[in-house]
């Protein structure tokens, strides 16, 4: 089979002819039809982050394909169905994080694409407990960027505790922000979107934001305060700081939801302002199994729209290109 391989950080993914994957014990191998290319899949294959994946590794965690084969003691799910596989590739279930719906803490976890070889490839390994179940009538290229970018911003909107009366500032409208507007509006805030580029400020009037900012030529946090300032701030841009200018923004109790991990990301704040402000600043990273279900659940309903284009798994450079040149339309989505 084919893969998609880092073999060493900041250099081009290589295509590797692979032996499709036995399941061991509580593991399922998919074969794949969907892989989203999120934007921590090129920061893990530049090795951005302080914890890094060790080479080779393949990366991936918005993988929706078909169950291929099973492991011994996989009960809950059958060959042929189709499942979509998550960052949170395994968790301990014990644990206080675990026990008290916070498995995305656990410090036991497995990520896919990062500790565990993920998605870029026809076929790949998955804990069944932790592959999710994709409901009948979701699409599997709409299933791939919910994977994802959906439960991570459904999650965010969760953390942010969205209101009907807030007005929520989504930074950056890519693959996270084009489906956080959607869970914002759904939780009944008032969305200000901001980006930096033309298709995405378009993009985001598509989808009923109710302000676009341009952060070219506009400062975000001035035009948020001549709206009495945001609610919550969701900071999803690629750029360290858009975070300060996100809480620069914020109205008095305001909440500002850190989920974008630029290289060497960091973020001054004013002890005083925060304090007397009641500000928050939270950090959040994807979601639970229990978000997946819910973010499934949403888009069977017809309550979200995925907006993706498809590439083919050999065009995977070509393809991080494109997302890093901002040209790429909300997600692009891998097909084998
Ligand atoms: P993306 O490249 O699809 O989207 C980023 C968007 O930010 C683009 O639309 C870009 O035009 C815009 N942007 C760039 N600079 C900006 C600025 N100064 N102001 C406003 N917008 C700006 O990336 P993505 O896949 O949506 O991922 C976004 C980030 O979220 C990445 O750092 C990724 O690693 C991270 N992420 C975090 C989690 C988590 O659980 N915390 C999960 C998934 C992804
Ligand atoms: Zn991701
Ligand atoms: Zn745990």
């Amino acid at each position: 089979m084919k893969a998609a391989v880092v073999r060493r950080f900041g250099e081009p993914l290589v295509i590797e002819d692979r032996p499709v994957p036995e399941p061991g014990p509580g593991q399922i191998t998919v074969r794949m039809q969907a892989s989203g290319l999120c934007h921590t899949d090129i920061h893990a294959a530049n090795g951005d982050w302080p914890v890094k994946p060790t080479p080779p590794f393949v990366p991936g965690h918005e993988g929706v394909g078909t169950v291929h084969a099973i492991g011994d003691g996989v009960t809950g799910v059958a060959p042929g169905e189709l499942v979509a596989v998550p960052w949170l590739g395994y968790a301990c279930g014990t644990c206080r994080y675990c026990q008290t719906g916070w498995e995305t803490l656990c410090l036991k976890q497995q990520n896919t694409g990062y500790s565990v070889d993920g998605c870029y490839a026809e076929y790949f390994l998955a804990e069944a407990a932790f592959a999710a179940p994709v409901p009948a009538g979701v699409d599997p290229f709409d299933a791939a960027p919910l994977t994802c970018a959906g439960v991570t911003t459904y999650k965010a909107v969760k953390v942010g505790n969205v209101r009907p009366t807030d007005l929520v500032a989504i930074s950056g409208i890519g693959g996270l922000g084009h489906l956080a507007l959607q869970y914002a509006k759904i939780s009944g805030g008032t969305v200000a979107a901001i980006d930096v580029t033309d298709e995405k400020l378009q993009l985001a009037k598509e989808l009923g934001a109710d302000l676009v900012i341009d952060a070219r030529s506009q400062d975000p946090a001035k035009v948020l305060r001549a709206h009495g300032g945001a609610d919550v701030a969701i900071g999803l841009a690629v750029d360290s700081r858009s975070f300060a200018t996100a809480y620069a923004g914020l109205r008095r109790g305001g909440r500002l939801v850190l989920v974008a991990l630029p290289a060497a990301g960091e973020l001054s704040i004013p002890v005083f302002d925060t304090v007397l402000n009641g500000t928050s600043v939270i950090g959040s990273i994807v979601g639970t199994r229990a978000d997946l279900a819910d973010v499934f659940a949403l888009h069977a309903l017809g309550r979200t729209r995925v907006i993706y284009e498809t590439r083919d798994l050999g065009s995977v450079n070509e393809s991080i290109a494109e997302v890093l040149q901002g040209k790429a339309r909300a997600r692009l989505v891998l097909r084998p």
